[in-house]
């Protein structure tokens, strides 16, 4: 539109918007952009228009799968410029998926609704830590934006590690499903998806498991990346799909004033700061290892999505007053470590889930993990008892050799002893491993057209967010809901 190569933007702010409604066909916003281009230190400051759906063309009809980041960002771009959708979510709304996630906290795991699936997705009951690499600021802001409209606390367009808290989260949710139910945005809850009904060549519905067919012009395919049936789906279905690299590992947790002390020294007591954050990395035996959404003052918890499946994740209260630290400490995965091409391109699946299952064994089912002393875990020795912890289900000592395959192990335990050598006072005696951290990212990816952002085997069909293979969070899941929202409002142009 600016004439500005698509690959060559860096970042797009947005300086104002106007509604413009003096021509009936032509009726949008108009917005005043500052754009950065790679290797150029001065912005282009632009108009640009950002027109609703021109009312002299139908309006598709969109199915968008999924109310994580990616679909609800989808629903509320599209809504704005005036196309109402509908969202298929298998979970519950967000009040009732609570009664959940406390069962499964006891061992009770509802398969589809738990602390991946449900109302807002994957990252309702999560930390709620709203930092990306995306290097696209204005997007960034955006999303920031649209949260402090839902009731987001106004500093976390400030911060420079803004986090919500998941006991804030639920009620900015509800208000935005409430602004997307007021501009004509259904929501359908209990509600599985279970195939595309096609035709020609091109997307006519979906259909879920209950057997109800739903017409549909678009489908928006944002189903996080613990979606196993939907990838079982497309890839009998013949939709392109592609596997990709993902990692594996544990989460490790500290009581949190040990890190307070790593990370403030003599401060480490002084009460106006913060719970301490760390980020770490090191080279393992051949592969990168590293830390990532570190939770300070937080909780481990289930985010089993099958019933006979150990695992964990971490998430942390807007207060982050637990007495605990934890962070993924996970190894880097190459699509080929999930076996041969013969075992086709879901292996990366196949791969988490025998390590999901052997810790559910180890662990002695109801959701017990297996667990190690990092101190026992670097001298290869079994722990004889084990620290206090987050973890609700409980925790079992088991040596994570049994539980993680021996590559895994292997860059585990050069790649902690490397941070540990680094930072005096992490190898602390109630340092805990705990097992397994497999939903890092999705181990496939469902292709898309790169500049239509369809997917190339069925058109109609917009692959999103995570569990597509094109987001890692929260923030960025919701930027790719808003590309996917742009490349349809493409289609009225
Ligand atoms: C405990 C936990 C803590 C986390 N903490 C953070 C954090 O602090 N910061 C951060 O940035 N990220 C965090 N994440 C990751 C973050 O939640 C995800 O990156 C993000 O939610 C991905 O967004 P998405 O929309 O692509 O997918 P999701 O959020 O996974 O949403 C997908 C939705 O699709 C639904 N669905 C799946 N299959 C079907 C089907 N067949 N039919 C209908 N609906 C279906 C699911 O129920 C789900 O609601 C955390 C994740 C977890 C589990």
């Amino acid at each position: 539109m600016l004439g500005i190569p698509l690959s060559s933007i860096r970042a797009v702010r947005v300086l104002r918007r106007s509604l413009d409604a003096r021509k009936a066909q032509t009726i949008g916003y108009r917005l005043r952009v500052e754009v950065i281009r790679d290797g150029e230190s001065d912005p282009v400051v632009a108009p640009v228009a950002a027109p609703m759906w021109p009312q002299s063309i139908p309006c598709p009809r969109v199915v968008i799968v999924g109310s994580g980041p990616a679909g609800s960002w989808a629903a509320l771009r599209l809504a704005e410029a005036g196309v109402p959708s509908t969202i298929l979510e298998r979970g519950k709304p967000v009040q009732p998926r609570r009664h959940d996630l406390a069962g499964v906290q006891r061992g009770r795991l509802d398969v589809d609704s738990n602390y991946c699936f449900g109302e807002g997705g994957a990252g309702t009951y999560s930390d709620g830590k709203l930092y990306t690499r995306t290097k696209d600021r204005g997007a960034v802001d955006g999303v920031l934006a649209d949260l402090v409209r839902f009731g987001a606390p106004s500093d976390i367009t400030v911060e420079s590690r803004p986090h919500v808290g998941s006991n804030r989260l639920p009620k900015v949710l509800s208000e935005l499903r409430t602004c997307l139910e007021s501009r004509g945005v259904t929501y359908k809850f209990s509600s599985v998806f279970a195939g595309i009904v096609a035709r020609d060549g091109r997307v006519r519905g979906v259909r879920t498991r209950d057997g109800e067919e739903v017409s549909a012009d678009i489908v928006v395919l944002a189903c996080g990346h613990s979606a196993r049936d939907v990838y079982r789906w497309a890839a009998d279905a013949g939709v392109a799909i592609e596997r990709k690299g993902s990692a594996v590992g544990v989460r490790l947790e500290h009581p949190q004033p040990v890190i307070n002390r790593i990370q403030y020294g003599k401060a480490a007591t002084d009460e106006r700061l913060p719970p301490a954050f760390y980020e770490v990395s090191a080279m393992g035996a051949d592969r990168g290892v590293y830390s990532f959404c570190m939770c300070p003052g937080g909780f481990i918890v289930p985010a089993a999505t099958e019933s006979e499946g150990v695992v964990v994740n971490g998430m942390s209260l807007s207060r982050r007053d637990s007495p605990f630290a934890n962070a993924a400490i996970v190894v880097a995965l190459r699509p080929e470590d999930f076996g041969e091409p013969s075992h086709g391109v879901l292996a990366g699946i196949d791969f988490q889930r025998r390590i999901e299952q052997a810790a559910f064994g180890a662990g002695g089912g109801s959701f017990r993990a297996p667990a190690q002393r990092l101190v026992d875990f670097l001298a290869r020795r079994p722990s004889t008892s084990l620290p206090a912890t987050s973890y609700h289900p409980g925790v079992m000592a088991v040596a994570l050799d049994e539980v993680l395959p021996p590559f895994v192990v292997a860059s585990l335990r050069d790649g902690l002893a490397a941070i540990a050598a680094r930072l005096r006072g992490f190898l602390h005696e109630e340092a805990m491993l705990v097992a397994a951290e497999t939903r890092t990212s999705a181990p496939v990816r469902i292709v898309r057209d790169p500049a239509t952002l369809e997917s190339p085997s069925l058109a109609g069909l917009y692959p999103a967010g995570e569990g597509a293979g094109y987001a890692g969070g929260i923030v960025s899941a919701a930027i790719d809901g808003t590309r996917i929202a742009q490349a349809i409002l493409a289609r009225g142009r």
